[in-house]
């Protein structure tokens, strides 16, 4: 199964289905992400928040695969704004997985109510970007106005946005800001965490195609030109994720599913999200 790529701003290419890893327990991790390289996934994603960036580096190297040939993402813990603090907790993550390179680097949260400024974070990444340790450096959660603002004080533009998006939260509004700076957009929870398997419009859909609703979202995704990591722990559900590539959705039904858009979240709203572990 060859799952297409797409090349982000700098010409760095990205497979676009991967593997997320948030809420998967440490212990568990390992086995996880090396049970999602042997079906063939070829991009992991994590977090420092996460805990489980130790484990994603152990099944990289237990899976027997180059490490050129996975895409490993993590992100900045919202402590570590300030520009010595974010160098340092970058090191730390390479320390943690155990590579001397990430793929992709994300500034997680925008915290947009506390005295941190984002555009100075950035300005960090852009040192660890040149310097090679990180291949390609982006944000996660940011909206229009805080892309806007980052765009025009620095230097670099982020290769991607890493944003809530499923049939309940299609954030038409932050994909197309998106695309408008040549920022490729990572649909997180894309299944909104089950939340969207029961719905009548999906079910009828995934029932004429012979496949489950899950893939039937995913390919969704897959279709509108998003990057997305579905998350499991399960064998055959991380099988089921990665069997999406023998189907198509009709114009038709990817506009009922687009229309399922009600501006849920069901993660926190990121104007209004300063957490600080
Ligand atoms: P998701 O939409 O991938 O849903 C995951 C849940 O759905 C799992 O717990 C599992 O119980 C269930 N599931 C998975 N596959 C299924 C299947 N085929 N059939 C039935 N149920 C299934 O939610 P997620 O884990 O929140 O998001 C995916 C990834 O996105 C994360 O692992 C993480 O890498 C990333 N993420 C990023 C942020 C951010 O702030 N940047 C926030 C949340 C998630």
């Amino acid at each position: 199964m060859t799952v297409p790529t797409i090349v982000l701003n700098n010409g760095v290419s990205i497979p676009q289905l991967g593997f997320g890893v948030y809420q998967i327990d440490p212990d568990e991790t390992k086995d996880a992400t090396l049970a999602a390289l042997e079906i063939g996934y070829r991009h992991i994603d994590t977090a420092q928040m996460y805990g489980n960036e130790a484990g994603v580096g152990e099944a990289v190297r237990a899976s027997g695969l180059d490490r050129a040939e996975v895409f490993v993402t993590s992100k900045l813990n919202n402590a570590f704004h300030a520009h010595d603090d974010a160098i340092k907790a970058f090191d730390e993550s390479l320390e943690r997985l155990g590579f001397d390179q990430l793929d992709l680097f994300l500034i997680h949260w925008p915290l947009p109510g506390i005295d941190v400024d984002f555009v100075e974070t950035w300005k960090a990444l852009e040192e660890i970007y040149r310097s090679g340790r990180a291949k390609s450096i982006g944000v996660s959660n940011f909206q229009p106005s805080h892309l806007r603002r980052l765009i025009q004080d620095t230097e670099i533009v982020p290769a991607v946005n890493q944003i809530e998006v499923h049939p309940y939260l299609t954030q038409d509004e932050v994909r197309s800001v998106n695309s408008e700076h040549g920022v490729a957009t990572e649909a997180w929870s894309p299944i909104a965490q089950g939340m969207v398997l029961d719905d009548h419009a999906i079910t009828g859909i995934a029932a004429e195609q012979g496949k489950t609703v899950a893939q039937v979202v995913l390919r969704w995704h897959i279709q509108r030109g998003d990057i997305v990591f579905p998350k499991s722990v399960t064998r055959s559900r991380i099988e089921e994720n990665f069997d999406l590539f023998d189907f198509e959705l009709s114009e038709g039904d990817m506009g009922l599913i687009t229309a399922l858009d009600k501006g849920h979240r069901t993660g926190p709203d990121p104007d209004r999200f300063n957490y600080i572990p």
